[in-house]
């Protein structure tokens, strides 16, 4: 099996499973009880805890377990907007966000909130200018993803950030790190929000961080009772929070030295597959490696994906959580409908081998050529 869709989700690692094994058997208590079992479970829930505020120098308080990147993300948006609701009414998002975000947003509408899109030049860069326009004394929240989704695009969060707090230092930033933890390096002093998930980074699923800096205020979505952080009330999920403690150590090593071989294996694709007629390669100076996309004309992304599969390949679509076929970031970097109909994603990690894109190359060649044949009659 070949195996090229890790943006949509990761294989979790043997040793994080291991973790998992162990603290499902051996901590039954219930960290919230009373009694030795809960002490001794909360006490490694508390060190798991520290082990991650540690590792993004933030404090334990400011980190809140949740099931995801999804449920993070509602949680940014919707804590925000109904929490302070009384400064303003306006958000900024860009044009380059996770379907999960702008679902949220249009609920944001129904409840009276008014949602602007900032415009990104063509490398899908934020456009400065128009952010500051956009910015208004009673824009609450802007929501900017750290690294996109589809094309991979890397947004400078710092930068961001000042020109956000220069226009209006009460405006809340938040941004979706799902797709850069694990793959590029991320400070979360740049913003005052982020989200992310395990699964994308080798840990279990089920499991995300909600960030938030103890500086701002946002109402919660969920209620409960809860002893540790009211922002996700209920029982500790324990094993999943000490095995993605165990996935976010791991995923955070070596950052440069698995970049920097994903990147050889991306630029291998590239001039491999940049020639061909009706192949265009998505990609800017700001995409990171390890999201490739590409634009196979008159090609549905379905039938090339299936054709694929009968090679064990396995590849993605824009992105595992949205069936439309219009990629909606390679719309909004290059502006051609045409361009943004049939696109695909090549997901690389640092454990795809060279032999592993050899074969890829192979196969996609073969599928591809025979598809390209039939459509152009
Ligand atoms: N944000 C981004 C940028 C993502 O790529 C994803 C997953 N495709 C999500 C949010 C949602 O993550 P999850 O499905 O784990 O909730």
């Amino acid at each position: 099996m070949i195996y090229l869709d890790y943006s949509a989700t990761t294989p979790v690692s043997y040793d994080v499973l291991e973790t998992y094994n162990t603290v499902t058997k051996d901590f039954i208590g219930n960290s919230n009880s009373l009694h030795s079992l809960g002490v001794k479970s909360k006490t490694l829930y508390n060190s798991a805890k520290k082990q991650i505020s540690d590792i993004f120098n933030v404090l334990e308080s400011e980190i809140t377990f949740t099931s995801g990147a999804t449920e993070s993300n509602n949680l940014a948006l919707i804590g925000t907007c109904f929490g302070n609701a009384r400064k303003g009414n306006h958000i900024i998002v860009s044009k380059l966000e996770h379907p999960s975000i702008y679902k949220i947003c249009d609920y944001l509408k129904t409840q009276g909130f008014e949602i602007s899109y900032v415009n990104n030049d063509q490398d899908g860069l934020i456009d400065f200018e128009d952010l500051k326009k956009l910015m208004r004394p009673t824009t609450i929240l802007v929501s900017i993803c750290a690294v996109n989704s589809e094309v991979g695009i890397r947004q400078p969060l710092k930068m961001i950030r000042q020109i956000i707090k220069k226009e209006n230092e009460n405006t809340i930033f938040h941004s979706d790190m799902t797709q850069a933890i694990g793959k590029v390096a991320v400070n979360f002093h740049d913003v005052d929000m982020s989200s992310f998930s395990g699964h994308k980074i080798y840990g279990p699923k089920g499991i995300g961080v909600f960030y938030k800096s103890s500086r701002i205020n946002i109402a919660p979505v969920l209620y409960g009772s809860s002893k540790d952080n009211s922002l996700h009330p209920g029982t500790i999920a324990l094993p999943l929070v000490v095995s993605l403690s165990k996935a976010i150590r791991l995923a955070l090593m070596d950052l440069d030295k698995k970049e920097n071989f994903v990147r050889r294996l991306n630029d291998k694709i590239c001039n491999e597959l940049k020639d061909i007629e009706g192949i265009k390669i998505n990609k800017t100076k700001i995409s990171i490696p390890h999201i490739l996309n590409i634009t196979l004309e008159g090609i549905r992304p379905e039938t090339f994906i299936h054709a694929l599969e009968e090679y064990d390949i396995y590849i993605g679509t824009n992105t595992a959580c949205s069936n439309k076929e219009l990629s909606t970031s390679v719309m909004a970097i290059y502006n051609d409908k045409k361009r943004a109909l049939s696109t695909i994603r090549i997901s690389i990690s640092h454990l795809t081998t060279t032999d592993e894109i050899n074969k890829f190359l192979n196969s996609f060649k073969l599928v591809y050529y025979k598809l390209h044949n039939l459509v152009s009659g």
